[in-house]
């Protein structure tokens, strides 16, 4: 289902058509009622898919420089696809029946073929002009040790220093399709699945971006892109409900705000009208809102 870029001003509201299914999710669902989902009150899910070339193009070209160039970053992560022989691979993970669902230690490791997008994702971020040339060559020289970044990613290893913990996100955004692409064919079809933990139920990533509905709030996961459906209030990732412990901040371009929570220091991007009908694009377009909430010691 591709979707156009809308205007700011526009409302672009996709939802997927039909009644939510429970017999199609394993895992029960008890927060939202199956047909609120049906009348679309709660529904706001955005595309996982990568937007065309000519939309981010267009787009792109009424945002300033720095803007753009993170536009047509994200954007092309998007695109990043795992190669044959590791989808087939994927097949012989064990899904486990209970959230998380998947181990990352389980997932395939195609030393070549993350080898290759891992040097795309070098290539590109020096392209945009984001890695300066003496980074870029020591990055672009820890291609054939793929396999152990991602290791090391996997263990959540901690980084020796910054342009080590710089090659240990690009090993674990080289895996992200892998990963995308499993927790995707996981996804119910017709409505994403309840989970109150604040953990991705497939990969147990933390969210880092929500759509937010009336009655409801979409959170996405930040390491795979899958959707899940979670309370409309409190913190996404402590469940603090004390109002006075949170805020809601616009700072900057509407229509994106930070939730942001004094108990366990983590913000949340969201927005409840959607420039575009893409995760990537939203993501994009709300990316000058990181810089400032980690300067303000948000942890993201
Ligand atoms: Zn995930
Ligand atoms: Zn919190």
């Amino acid at each position: 289902m591709p979707h156009g870029i809308a205007t700011r001003n526009d409302v672009v509201t996709l939802r997927r058509a039909g009644r939510h299914a429970t017999g199609a999710d394993p895992r029960p669902c008890m927060m939202a009622r199956p047909w609120q989902w049906g009348m679309g009150r709660a529904g706001l899910v955005l595309s996982r898919e990568a937007p065309s070339l000519a939309a981010v193009a267009d787009l792109a070209s009424r945002l300033g420089e720095a803007e753009s160039a993170l536009l047509r970053v994200i954007t092309a992560l998007a695109r990043l696809e795992p190669v044959s022989a590791e989808v087939v691979a994927l097949a012989t993970v064990r899904v486990r029946r209970e959230p998380p669902c998947i181990a990352l230690g389980e997932l395939p490791v195609h030393a070549d073929a993350v080898g290759m997008r891992f040097a795309a994702v070098v290539d590109l971020l020096s392209e945009e002009g984001l890695l300066a040339p003496s980074s870029y060559r020591a990055l672009r020289a820890r291609t054939p040790d793929v396999a152990v970044l991602v290791r090391r990613w996997t263990a959540a290893a901690p980084a020796r220093d910054g342009r080590d913990a710089l090659a240990l996100r690009i090993a674990g955004v080289a895996m992200r399709p892998l990963l995308r692409h499993l927790s995707l064919s996981l996804e119910p079809p017709d409505a994403p699945p309840c989970s109150a933990s604040g953990r991705c139920p497939y990969c147990n990533g933390e969210p880092d971006f929500a759509t937010v509905g009336r009655n409801a709030r979409i959170l996405y996961c930040a390491r795979c892109d899958a959707a899940w459906r979670a309370p409309r209030g409190g913190c996404a990732f402590c469940r603090e409900s004390r109002l006075d412990r949170l805020a809601f901040r616009r700072t900057g371009e509407p229509p994106y705000g930070l939730e942001v929570c004094a108990t366990c220091r983590h913000y949340l991007k969201s927005v409840d009208v959607p420039v575009s009908g893409y995760l990537a694009i939203e993501r994009a377009l709300s990316a000058p809102l990181d810089s400032g909430a980690r300067a303000a010691g948000l942890v993201g």
